[in-house]
Parts: C-alpha cells; sequence; structure tokens
C-alpha cells in the first residue's frame, strides 16, 4: 500500500490564514504540502512539480478558481483536485460545471473530512487521472466587465500555451460551451461564461458608463 507521507498537496488560496491553517492540518497527517496565493503562482509551481492533489479555494482574484482548475484538468489530468469556498455549504450548491473530484466547504467543513477527501482521493488517483484523460474539460470564465464601448468581455487563458486575452462577449449564453482559437497559438479554447459572477476589479475606471441613448439624454447638465 503506498505512503501518504510520499504524497504532495498544493494549496491554493489568496487568504494566507487558510493557507497556513491548511498545511498544519495536512502537514500534521504527513503529506507534503505546498502553498500558492493565486491561480497563476499555483500554475507556476505546476510546471515544476506536480503534486498528487490540488486543493484550491473557487474565489480569488486575478485568476477564479473555477478557471484556475478548468485549466488544471485540461493540462495536468493525473493530478485530483478538491474545490473549496466558504460561498457554498455542499458541493451541491455549486454551480454546475465545477472540475473538481471534491468539495471542501470552508468555514463549515471539519478538517477531518477534508483529510478524508484527499486520503480517497490518493487512494483513487489512477481511476480519476483515466476519466480525466477521457474528459475534455472547458475553461469556466467569469465575466469581467465591459469595455470602453460598453461591450461585455471576459478574459481567456489558453489551456496550451498559458497565454490570456480578452474576449468580447456578444450573447449571454449562460454556462454554454463555446469555442475560440487563441490568440497566440493555434489552441482551440473551449470555454464557459459564468454570469453569476464578475470579477472584483481593483482598476477605479472598471465600469466603463452605459452608451448614451437617444432621447434619454437631457440636453443640458444639471
Ligand atoms: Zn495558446
Amino acid at each position: 500500500m503506498a505512503n501518504p507521507s510520499k504524497h504532495k498537496i498544493l494549496v491554493v488560496d489568496d487568504d494566507e490564514a487558510v493557507r497556513d491553517s491548511l498545511k498544519l492540518v495536512l502537514r500534521s497527517s504527513g503529506y507534503e504540502v505546498g502553498l500558492a496565493m493565486n491561480g497563476f503562482d499555483a500554475l507556476l509551481q505546476l510546471k515544476r512539480s506536480l503534486p498528487a492533489i490540488v486543493i484550491s479555494d473557487l474565489n480569488m482574484p486575478q485568476m477564479s478558481g473555477f478557471e484556475f482548475l478548468s485549466v488544471v484538468r485540461r493540462r495536468f489530468p493525473e493530478i485530483s483536485v478538491i474545490a473549496m469556498s466558504g460561498a457554498y455549504e455542499s458541493g451541491d450548491d455549486v454551480p454546475g460545471g465545477v472540475i473538481a473530484d471534491a468539495f471542501y466547504a470552508k468555514g463549515h467543513g471539519d478538517p477531518q473530512m477534508l483529510l478524508q477527501a484527499v486520503a480517497e482521493l490518493i487512494r483513487t488517483s489512477s481511476a480519476h487521472a483515466a476519466d480525466h484523460e477521457r474528459e475534455s474539460a472547458p475553461v469556466w470564465i467569469p465575466r469581467n466587465g465591459k469595455d470602453s464601448h460598453g461591450i461585455p468581455y471576459v478574459v481567456l487563458t489558453c489551456t496550451d500555451c498559458l497565454r490570456s486575452f480578452p474576449l468580447s462577449v456578444m450573447t449571454e449564453d449562460l454556462q454554454k460551451i463555446q469555442e475560440t482559437p487563441c490568440l497566440f497559438c493555434s489552441s482551440t479554447v473551449r470555454y464557459i461564461i459564468d454570469f453569476s459572477l464578475s470579477v472584483a476589479s481593483p482598476r477605479p475606471d472598471a465600469d466603463a458608463p452605459a452608451p448614451a441613448t437617444p432621447g434619454t439624454r437631457k440636453a443640458t447638465a444639471s
């Protein structure tokens, strides 16, 4: 039987307190633990070495956990992933399409349940890897905002070259899988736009004024 102490786990969360507490819990059970503060940080670490399991928060700045886990599933199908969030009490409440093998309700969940989920995933990892290889997970992206012309756009991250590019969104096809070519390489990026989420932007000018509609605009400013 494999020794769990040989298994490495990568914890991805923008909250340092969460990272540290999970590190303690997992280390006390003999796991080797890596920490990343966001999805980009985590992807860089995954290029260097592969953990058995990634545990990722879903609500993070810069790259959402939904998008990060989608990229992990496509690029590293051998890794099992656990999604965690304080925003949902159980995995059943999480918006459809989350690419994860298990869910941990941060703040509601018992760390023992997380350890059980980790042990179970490690035990069944080869079966999961085979399942993941067969799937073709779309990239899951939140709507980012509107451009200077008032047109909604999203930022896609190519799952092959890992470069990001903006894409205007003309129709709101909720949770329908769509495709577009990567601007940088020849890969096709499959994606789902999550209109229930919007990314908090640090830029104060993120909300461009809505385009003026004839007849609604007053001739003189008050
Ligand atoms: Zn690309």
